[in-house]
C-alpha cells in the first residue's frame, strides 16, 4: 500500500485464495493487534485494488526468483488445480513476505490421525469453524499455544490441558524487553484469563512423550521435564484425548531470498532468517524482506515491518514515500521495540535437546517418504554421511511433497548437523514450491 500510494506500480502475489496471511486468514474485520485496525487497513487495500493502484494476484505461487540487470524476474504458477499455468513478472524491487510454518518435532505416535500442528488446529477453527476433536490437548512451547487454546475455547472446544515444555515465568527475567510491548502482554492476559475461566490446566515444564491409539489418537503420555527437556522419572501422566494440537514455534520461509543469494542469519529462536538492515533491505540491492521471513516475531511486528519495507521499496525506485520522516522514524523504533520483545519470548521458550531421546528407532522422521529415525541415524553411523545433503541422498528424508520443510530441522538435530553453518549452507533451494517439470519447460521455451 505504501508503494502504491507513493505512485509506484505495485503487484501483490499471494498463494492464498484471499489476502490477510496466516493471522487474518482472509477475515474482513477480526480484532487487530497493534491499534492499526485490520478492517480499516483492508478497506484501504481493497480501494487501491479497485482503483487499479495494486495488481492483486491471488492463488498464485512464486516458485523462483532471479536477478537481472534492471531488477528481478519472479516466476509463478497457479494453485493446485492450475499448476501448469506459469508466468513471469519483472520487477525493479521485490518485497519478500512469505511468512512461516509450524515447527514440528517427531515423537512416537505423532503420525496418528488426530495429532496435528497448532497452526493446523487454529486454521480449522478460524478458517472453517470446525473443531479438531471432542477432547483436545494443546502442547509444545511458546505463547502461540495460548492463542491456539483461546481460539479453540472461543469456538466452544473442550481443551483438556495446555502442556508447555518451558517455564513461562522466566519471562520476568526479560521484563525490560517485555514491558514496552504492552499490547502483547494484554493479549497474553486475555488468553490466560480465558483458560482460567474454563479451568483448563496449564502444565508448565511438561512435554508430550508419546501419542497412543489403535487407528487414531486415544491418549497421550506426558512427563514433567527439567530445563533441558529431559523427563523427570516417576512423573508420567496419561491424558485421554482425541485431538492433539502441537507446535514448537515456527520456521521462516526464506527460499526465494536464498535463490538470489541474500545473506541469512540465525534468529534468536535458533531458526534461519533473512538478514535485513533497519529499512528491511537485504544484502541484495532491491530485495526487501518483511514479517516472519526476517525472524519470527508475530503479527504486530510483521505489519510494522511491512510498512517500513514499503518505504524502502519506494526509495529503491527513486521516489519519495508518502510517509513522513517522523512516521518512518516512529515505525523503525517500534520495530526495534517489538523485535526486543520477540527476543525475550524466544529466550523464555527455547527449544531444548531433551526431546531427541524420545525419538526411538521406529519413529518416522520424514512422513512424506516414510523414513524412520533408525535409517537417518544409520546414514551417519554406518554409511558415513558427513552432512545433511548426504543423509537426504542416502535415505530420501526431505525428498517428498514438503521438500524437507517439516523434517529437515529434525534430521539436522538427530545427526548433529544443526549448526549455524549447516542451516545457512542449506538455505539454497532452486524451486520454492512444487511445480510440474512440464510447466517449467514450457515457461522456458515460450518466446
Ligand atoms: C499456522 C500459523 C498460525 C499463526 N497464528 C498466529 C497468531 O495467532 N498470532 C500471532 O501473533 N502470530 C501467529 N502466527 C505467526 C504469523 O506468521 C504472524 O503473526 C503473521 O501472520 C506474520 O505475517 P507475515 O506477513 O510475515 O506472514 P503470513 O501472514 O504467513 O503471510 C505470508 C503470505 O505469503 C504467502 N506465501 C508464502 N509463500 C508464498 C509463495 N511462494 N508464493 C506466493 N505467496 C506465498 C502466504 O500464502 C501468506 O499469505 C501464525 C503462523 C502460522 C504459520
Amino acid at each position: 500500500m505504501v508503494a502504491a500510494r507513493s505512485g509506484c506500480s505495485a503487484t501483490v502475489i499471494d498463494s492464498g485464495p484471499a489476502v490477510g496471511g496466516q493471522y487474518y486468514l482472509g477475515a474482513q474485520s477480526p480484532e487487530g493487534g497493534s491499534g492499526l485496525s485490520y478492517a480499516a487497513l483492508r478497506r484501504a487495500f481493497d480501494g487501491l485494488v479497485a482503483a487499479r493502484g495494486i495488481d492483486l494476484r491471488l492463488s498464485t505461487y512464486a516458485y523462483a526468483l532471479q536477478r537481472h540487470a534492471d531488477g528481478f524476474v519472479l516466476r509463478t504458477r497457479g494453485d493446485d488445480r492450475h499448476r501448469h499455468r506459469v508466468s513471469e513478472i519483472g520487477a525493479r524491487t521485490v518485497v519478500m513476505a512469505t511468512g512461516a510454518f509450524d515447527r514440528q518435532l517427531p515423537f512416537p505416535g505423532w503420525t496418528l490421525p488426530g495429532v496435528m500442528s497448532g497452526g493446523g488446529a487454529q486454521a480449522l477453527v478460524k478458517g472453517s469453524g470446525v473443531l479438531p476433536g471432542q477432547r483436545i490437548v494443546v502442547a509444545g512451547t511458546g505463547p502461540f499455544l495460548l492463542a491456539v487454546a483461546y481460539a479453540l475455547i472461543s469456538a466452544g472446544g473442550n481443551v483438556v490441558a495446555v502442556v508447555e515444555a518451558n517455564e513461562p515465568l522466566n519471562l520476568a527475567r526479560h521484563a525490560r524487553a517485555a514491558l514496552p510491548a504492552a499490547g502483547k502482554t494484554a493479549d497474553l492476559a486475555r488468553f490466560v484469563s480465558a483458560l482460567a475461566r474454563k479451568r483448563v490446566p496449564y502444565l508448565r515444564r511438561h512435554r508430550v512423550r508419546r501419542a497412543e491409539g489403535l487407528d487414531r489418537l486415544e491418549s497421550i503420555t506426558i512427563s514433567r521435564v527439567d530445563s533441558e527437556w529431559h523427563p523427570v522419572s516417576g512423573t508420567d501422566q496419561v491424558l485421554e484425548c482425541d485431538a492433539l494440537a502441537i507446535g514448537y514455534g515456527f520456521t521462516a520461509q526464506t527460499d526465494l531470498a536464498g535463490q538470489v543469494g541474500a545473506h541469512m542469519r540465525i534468529g534468536s529462536d535458533g531458526g534461519l532468517a533473512i538478514a535485513v538492515d533497519d529499512r528491511q533491505r537485504t544484502s541484495i540491492a532491491g530485495l526487501i524482506a518483511a514479517g516472519e521471513t526476517t525472524g519470527i516475531g508475530g503479527v504486530d511486528l510483521a505489519r510494522l515491518e511491512g510498512v517500513i519495507a514499503g518505504v524502502a521499496a519506494v526509495e529503491h525506485c527513486g521516489r519519495r514515500s508518502a510517509l513522513s520522516e517522523s512516521a518512518i522514524g516512529r515505525g523503525t523504533r517500534d520495530v526495534a521495540r517489538l523485535r526486543g520483545f520477540a527476543d525475550a519470548l524466544h529466550a523464555t521458550f527455547p527449544l531444548r535437546p531433551g526431546w531427541r531421546a524420545d525419538v526411538d528407532d521406529a519413529t518416522l522422521v520424514c512422513r512424506c517418504e516414510e523414513v524412520s529415525a533408525a535409517k537417518v541415524r544409520d546414514a551417519v553411523s554406518d554409511l558415513g554421511a558427513l552432512d545433511a545433503r548426504s543423509v537426504k541422498l542416502l535415505t530420501r528424508a526431505g525428498m517428498g511433497w514438503c521438500q524437507g520443510r517439516v523434517c529437515a530441522p529434525t534430521v539436522d538435530a538427530l545427526c548433529g548437523f544443526d549448526t549455524a553453518e549447516s542451516l545457512i549452507g542449506g538455505s539454497y533451494r532452486p524451486v520454492a514450491v512444487p511445480v510440474p517439470l512440464g510447466a517449467i519447460a514450457s515457461d522456458r521455451m515460450s518466446p
